[in-house]
């Protein structure tokens, strides 16, 4: 992508309530625009992003046999009824329409996933399965002021899997929270997420929420460093030891929730009459787990862990191009270099402004893409181009006709 032909740039200002680091980071690179508190566009920059954590994700859900859907954003009452949630549930955002009905902008999709389930399964044969969507929620957020931690629309991956028994949904579970644990390694934040034990849980005890440490979490876990998990401070009170080792020696961190895995049971069937028949034609309830992951949180966490005073550095596998190609009055050879890298399948930003070598070097900077390479009559000079990754300091000389190689 030439930076010329790039729709948004770089900002000097920024709208003056935005306070929080990972919002101020992606509006200043030109990533997304601010609408309303909690709710942001996604530029060309800040799409690649998310869309690169969309596919970590859905690769890691079809590994574990989820098949994609969608479901709408919004839905009747009555559906929200069957679960009391229309009440009890204060982020709900409640819409009237003109067919004199009331509906709900789905801030998740239990009372959705429930009933379509019931129109297809009759007996033990359409069980077990799992359907997942990557869609957006929405929820009336009182402190929208974390950027994309907290917005009040976000995007979601919901999972939800439907089975026989509780053996079934366990089973299942422990496979889901390996995938979880290889997509928080993908997008970059492996090292420090955290398996935690926390409430919510209506089939088991707990749930286990992924929690990404980060001084602007607004989440307390206490670590267990020998078992590397971490128990959430709402249940401290009734489990203030490793659940693993039974080690009283926990540390306290800030984090921020980024995935969250329920053994539902047979709560929403419960809720909607889901049931099978078994072999000999005796009803059972069917027994639900439910998993989401938030992408737009997972976006922002990323920002939030992984910068310093220059801007973004982003992880990888999740950069929104993997080289920003910078030409300094050389475009003409620039070009061809940009065109080979291109062709050979690296994704390229290529800053072909016109603009001062200072002012190139602070935007690839707060961009934050994983090699800057850098091309001037001095390099040229050499028949190289200067490479320098985004967390070091140093650059290289790299020889023009190896610069491929080095960058894939
Ligand atoms: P929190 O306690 O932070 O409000 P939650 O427990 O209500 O989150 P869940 O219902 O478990 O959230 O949602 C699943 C996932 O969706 C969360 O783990 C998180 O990654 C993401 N998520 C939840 N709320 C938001 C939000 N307002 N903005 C962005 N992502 C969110
Ligand atoms: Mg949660």
């Amino acid at each position: 992508m030439r930076q010329t032909q790039l729709f948004t740039r770089t900002l000097k200002e920024l709208p003056k309530d935005e306070t929080s680091y990972n919002a101020q980071a992606l509006l200043r690179a030109g990533f997304i625009d601010k609408v309303a508190a909690g709710v942001y566009s996604f530029l060309p920059l800040g799409l690649r992003v998310l869309n690169k954590i969309r596919e970590i994700i859905r690769e890691e859900m079809f590994s574990v046999e989820g098949q994609e859907i969608s479901m709408p954003a919004f839905a009747p009452k009555e559906n929200w009824e069957s679960t009391g949630r229309w009440e009890s549930l204060d982020i709900l955002f409640k819409i009237a329409a003109s067919d004199k009905k009331e509906y709900a902008l789905n801030p998740t999709h239990e009372e959705v996933v429930t009933p379509l389930a019931k129109k297809f399964i009759y007996s033990y044969r359409e069980l077990p399965f799992a359907v997942f969507q990557i869609q957006t929620k929405f929820r009336n957020e009182k402190r929208a002021k974390a950027g994309l931690l907290r917005g009040r629309e976000f995007l979601m991956k919901d999972l939800y899997s439907f089975h026989l028994d509780q053996a079934g949904l366990d089973a299942y579970y422990d496979r889901v929270s390996d995938a979880y644990t290889r997509i928080f390694d993908r997008v970059g934040l492996g090292e420090k997420t955290y398996f935690t034990f926390a409430s919510g849980g209506s089939f088991s005890k707990y749930s286990h929420e992924y929690q990404t440490l980060t001084e602007s979490g607004e989440d307390i876990i206490y670590i267990c460093d020998k078992c590397r998990l971490a128990i959430n401070k709402e249940i401290i009170a009734e489990q203030n030891t490793c659940p693993t080792c039974g080690s009283s020696e926990l540390r306290e961190e800030k984090a921020v929730e980024v995935g969250n895995i329920f053994k539902l049971g047979t709560k929403y069937s419960d809720a909607f009459a889901l049931g099978y028949s078994d072999a000999s034609g005796a009803k059972k309830p069917v027994v639900m787990g439910c998993f989401g992951i938030g992408l737009s949180r997972i976006m922002g966490t990323v920002v939030e862990s992984s910068h310093d005073e220059r801007g973004i550095i982003w992880p990888e596998y999740i950069a929104p191009f993997r080289v920003h190609l910078l030409s300094l009055n050389v475009n003409e050879k620039a070009d061809e270099i940009y065109k080979n890298l291109t062709e050979a399948g690296v994704e390229v930003l290529y800053d072909d402004r016109d603009v001062s070598a200072g002012e190139k070097f602070a935007d690839a900077d707060l961009i934050g893409c994983p090699y800057r390479v850098l091309i001037s009559k001095k390099t040229l000079e050499a028949e190289s181009a200067e490479v320098k990754k985004r967390e070091e300091t140093t650059a290289e000389l790299i020889k023009i006709n190896e610069l491929t190689a080095y960058v894939q």
